[in-house]
């Protein structure tokens, strides 16, 4: 079982009883709000650079001795297993993949929503406008029939909807042109 540590932050501290003048200033990882890991400026910048490429092991929890916080990639990690650093790669590259993939399928996701606004923003204004300058008719062959809205320059290739980009088109008619823009 491997869990991410979402409240939890690098912090530094001073410590005036350590009699090495370099190691007095140092850092500390609080997990919750609780003071857990203390490291020396040294150890924190080896952990963290080798942290962006293989996962570092960074203690024990006081608690419960077989669960181990692991630093990787600017996010912190617990696990009860008594991973290796390799396998703890393996399992938390699959982990980052498939945590992408879904970032990417909601930014389509919210596309695909963006365009659906616009698409039904075509006001009464414009709808009038149109219909009467172009005649109540299809543009292209003049059927009074099955009339519909059409963007000249489609929404999803930034077309917009206003007047000059819209036109009245038989269904007919709109399903050819979409044929051709394929
Ligand atoms: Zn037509």
């Amino acid at each position: 079982m491997i869990r991410e540590v979402t409240n939890w932050k690098i912090g530094e501290w001073i410590d005036f009883h350590i009699f090495r003048p370099d190691e007095k200033k140092g850092y500390i990882i609080y997990i919750s709000g609780r003071p857990d890991f203390r490291m020396t400026a040294s150890e924190k910048e080896e952990k963290v650079n080798q942290s962006k490429k293989v996962p570092v092991c960074i203690g024990h929890d006081r608690q419960s001795q077989n669960k181990k916080y692991w630093l990787y990639k600017d996010r912190l990690y617990w696990e009860i297993d008594n991973l290796e650093p390799q396998d703890m790669k393996l399992l938390l590259d699959e982990r980052i993949e498939k945590r992408n993939r879904k970032l990417e399928k909601l930014k389509l996701t919210d596309t695909a929503s963006e365009n659906e606004i616009k698409r039904e923003a075509i006001s009464d204004e414009v709808k009038m406008y149109v219909w009467k300058r172009d005649g109540g008719g299809c543009v292209e062959c003049g059927s009074k029939i099955n009339l519909e809205f059409d963007h000249i320059i489609p929404v999803s290739m930034g077309g917009s909807n206003t007047a000059r980009n819209i036109q009245l088109l038989c269904e007919e008619c709109n399903r050819k042109k979409g044929g051709n823009l394929v």
